[in-house]
């Protein structure tokens, strides 16, 4: 069976068409500029590439498009749309509307479309939009929703409240969710796998360093903590995004700038973080590059992040009464070194060793750079948030 992960933005659309049988990528492309002129898709399948350049009003445009790609010739991939057996749609919050992965039906649509689009307004709304142009171009084809959310779902109650009045949490939601759960579900379940071990037999701090940046608490194979809050705005400083901040901080800032409640709240996601900081980029190339040639606002930019993700893993460990493994993943965490020596010196004392030759080596797959007689180990692990997606639509089958 094939399984059609889809990914939508509010003017993007990104897809993986997935082979169960070999949990292979067997066609992947992404639409850009939907409802904008200028529409391109790009397609990959066969071991060729096609460019279309077509104007995509709408997602229902975009999805007939990708559905002609997968058939195309030169980079067709199926010859009916029957070989597809499900949609996955990644959906970035579920509230607490949606504890796991859940197949569409009038009413799921409905909650997922009244209730959860005001706890993630950029991108819910945009996946439902993908959704729909889904269901009115594939009928029959069963559909999943799968929930950056679902893994952070076993949190305990103290991990997951903030300290707020007990009735506003019940009334208004108003509480940690987390996000990548996806990738954090995926890499702890690798590290064990890589390590020999069932999951239940390990401690491990999971840290997904991108763009957007959270780390996780997995103890047992359950996420039992995570730094990203309400919404993915909380934790580490990120590359546009603050990170924690007291709250009173935030009003104080919005009087002196004149900013309303939203426009605070953009602020803090879109100028801040290690770009806001650095003055320079919100790409840790570039704080690199800036920080060798004696930028020293890269190198504090730099020095924060790592700061601050050290302490999430010393908490973590704290927090699980223990530490087995830590895993680094996603852009930053796979590609950059630098911040994986940030992060890793000075926690000796949590029996963590690393190996500096190790660690500046770049490889396909999991990278060990722990040494051999460091107690905690460290993984290099690559992420695959669309063959999470794909297996939980599958299994949903
Ligand atoms: P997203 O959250 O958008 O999925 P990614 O996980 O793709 O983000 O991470 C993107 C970030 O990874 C970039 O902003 C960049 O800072 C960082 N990155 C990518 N390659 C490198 C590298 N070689 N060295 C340092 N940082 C890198």
């Amino acid at each position: 069976m094939k399984i059609l992960v889809i990914n939508a933005g509010s003017s993007s659309l990104k897809y993986q068409l997935i082979d169960m049988q070999t949990e292979k990528v067997v066609a992947k492309g992404g639409c850009e500029r939907i409802g904008i002129p200028g529409s391109v898709l790009k397609a990959k399948g066969n071991g060729n590439e096609k460019t279309y350049e077509k104007d995509m009003p709408n997602h229902k445009v975009a999805i007939e498009l990708v559905l002609h790609a997968l058939k195309d010739e030169g980079i067709g991939v199926i010859k009916s749309m029957d070989e597809i057996g499900a949609v996955g749609h990644r959906i970035v919050a579920s509230g607490e509307y949606f504890k796991k992965t859940t197949l569409v039906t009038p009413e799921v649509l409905k909650t997922l479309e009244e209730k959860t689009f005001e706890l993630a307004p950029l991108h819910n709304p945009a996946a439902a939009t993908g959704l729909r142009a889904c269901m009115e171009v594939m009928p029959k084809t069963p559909m999943a929703l799968v929930f950056d959310t679902s893994f952070h779902a076993t949190m305990p109650e103290k991990a997951y409240l903030y300290g707020i009045a007990y009735e506003d949490y019940k009334e208004y939601g108003v509480r940690r969710y987390g996000a990548h759960g996806t990738s954090h579900k995926f890499v702890s379940a690798e590290a064990a796998k890589y390590l020999g071990k069932k999951p239940e037999q390990l401690k491990i701090v999971t840290c997904h360093l991108g763009n957007g940046s959270s780390i996780s608490a997995v103890d047992g194979g359950k996420c039992v903590d995570t730094s990203m809050g309400f919404t993915p705005l909380a934790g580490v400083l990120m590359g546009t995004r603050s990170g924690d901040i007291d709250a009173s901080a935030v009003e104080f800032l919005a009087r002196k700038k004149g900013l309303n409640h939203s426009e605070a709240v953009i602020y803090l996601n879109k100028k801040c973080g290690v770009a806001g900081i650095s003055g320079v980029s919100s790409d840790f190339r570039d704080l690199d590059e800036g920080a060798k040639n004696g930028n020293n606002r890269c190198a504090l930019a730099l020095d924060m992040f790592n700061y601050q993700t050290k302490k999430f893993v010393g908490a973590y460990a704290a927090a699980m009464g223990g530490l087995d493994c830590i895993v680094f993943t996603a852009g930053i965490g796979e590609n950059s070194p630098n911040v994986r020596e940030g992060v890793l010196e000075g926690l000796e004392f949590l029996g963590v060793k690393f190996d500096k030759n190790e660690n500046a080596k770049r490889t396909d797959g999991i990278h060990e750079i722990s040494t051999k007689d460091s107690k905690v180990k460290v993984l290099v692990i690559p992420t695959n948030e669309e063959l999470v997606i794909a297996r939980e639509t599958a299994a949903l089958l």
